[in-house]
């Protein structure tokens, strides 16, 4: 059971019935739970996708695309079932939020993933969860079976005549398989690597079925939407970004955790006030924003709104919305190995730039580390990461590349700390046992 914290900016949407025990449906129904899903089977298809264009809802998975787009996409007609799926694969390193919802409110992604189906006309939704998640999907298992002794899932849902049902689905514990194609192979029983695109999902998906694909935060962000208004949502946030976000705060801050927060909040209010400060009254040294796939930010380049607009032009991204902050006594070029071998772990081997690339990075940071580097190493290291950029199968490539390009950009002059056998500056700082390097 994850703890939970609170902080007077925080603004309570998705995680209004956190500690609430709305994962006993009665109790569920008593927060206004299935409440929203009433209401779209009233609106109907176009009625909900207003709503949800209305309310400037973005794909809270990383990539920010607008939710009302996706669903209009889906065409109305179509020889082959449509499907919704959750993708509810949460691996990005920094980023705990999803697992939260999973424990605290699971009913709340049921029933968003309910309304994106009778949005696009769909009568099959599959709730795909981490294969770590083990303890989630026992009771996502058990919140899809008190659903169906409802009434609320199968047949005539709400005496409305529309069938739907809601299966679920435990992955085997593959970062890749957070990319959306790779899920729904994975979810057709095959291993799980990208497919080629196009066709989009939205068109050929599942089974060669239309579908819609969904992070568990946007679905779960559906039925609040729909019960206050696209409108009311959209202003809590700011400009084409609507809502709250829950942000995951880790690394070197006082008091770490998933904070709900508007969009459009200060990155440096979000460090400073909700997370507390530097832990142990240390300077801040970096920050990644959005989960491990993204470049960093410099002490100077806080003063940021957390939004998918200002950080792209920032040169960055708010992804999964993990903040993961560290401090001065880091060691940015361990930091940058750690990194770059989790992707290289996590590398599905399909394409030669990321299957290549992530593994003479990874051998380079760690002699460069070990102090066996030499001056040219520090361009080849970018050199290599840039021309894995564009060049992948699947983000990944990418994912694993930018990081290691910002680092070598922002803190090169700490690259030069570690040449001519120079042992690394910070190997005595304690926090660094958190950030060991896997052999
Ligand atoms: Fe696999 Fe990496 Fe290529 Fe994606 S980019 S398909 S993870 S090898």
């Amino acid at each position: 059971m994850a703890n939970l914290v609170s902080h007077p900016d925080e603004v309570k949407v998705v995680t209004k019935r956190f500690g609430q025990g709305a994962a006993n449906i009665d109790r569920y129904l008593e927060l206004d739970g299935y409440k929203a899903v009433q209401k779209a089977l009233e609106l109907g298809a176009d009625g909900i996708i207003n709503e949800m264009k209305a309310s400037s809802l973005r794909g809270r998975g990383g990539a920010g695309f607008p939710t009302g787009m996706k669903w209009s996409f889906v065409p109305k007609e179509s020889a082959k079932p449509k499907y919704v799926l959750c993708n509810g694969d949460e691996s990005e390193p920094g980023t705990c939020k999803d697992r939260l919802i999973f424990e605290h409110d699971p009913h709340s992604v049921i029933e968003g993933a309910m309304i994106a189906a009778i949005a696009v006309g769909s009568h099959d939704v599959y709730i795909y969860i981490r294969g770590e998640y083990r303890y989630l999907l026992e009771i996502m298992q058990k919140a899809i079976a008190d659903a169906y002794a409802k009434g609320f899932c199968g047949k005539n849902i709400f005496g409305s005549g529309y069938d739907l049902n809601v299966y679920w689905h435990g992955g085997a514990g593959a970062y890749e398989v957070g990319e959306e194609s790779a899920l729904m192979e994975s979810l057709e029983g095959k291993r799980g690597v990208p497919r080629i695109r196009p066709p989009f999902p939205a068109v050929v998906g599942l089974w060669g079925g239309p579908t819609v694909i969904n992070n568990a935060e946007t679905l779960a962000s559906v039925p609040h939407i729909l019960l206050m208004g696209g409108k009311q949502y959209a202003e809590i946030g700011v400009d084409r970004n609507g809502g709250t976000r829950l942000f995951s705060l880790s690394g070197h801050v006082e008091r770490p955790g998933v904070y709900e927060l508007p969009l459009g909040y200060s990155l440096r209010k979000a460090i400073y006030e909700v997370g507390g400060g530097i832990a142990n009254g240390r300077a801040l040294k970096a920050v990644v924003p959005g989960g491990s796939s993204v470049p960093c930010l410099k002490p100077d380049e806080i003063d940021i709104s957390l939004d998918f607009d200002s950080m792209m032009k920032a040169g960055t991204f708010l992804g999964s919305g993990g903040i993961v902050v560290l401090d001065d006594q880091t060691c940015i070029v361990k930091f940058a190995l750690r990194t770059i071998q989790f992707y290289r772990h996590e590398s599905c081997g399909w394409c030669i730039p990321c299957r290549e690339g992530t593994d003479w990075l990874s051998k380079s940071l760690k002699r460069f580390h070990a102090g066996g580097g030499v001056a040219k190493d520090i361009d080849n290291i970018r050199y290599l990461a840039e021309n894995m950029l564009g060049r992948t199968f699947c983000p990944l490539g990418d994912a694993a590349a930018m990081p290691i390009i910002g680092f070598v950009n922002k803190f090169r002059k700490e690259f030069e700390a570690h040449l001519d056998g120079k042992p690394c500056p910070y190997e005595k700082h304690p926090a660094l046992s958190q950030l060991a390097v896997v052999r």
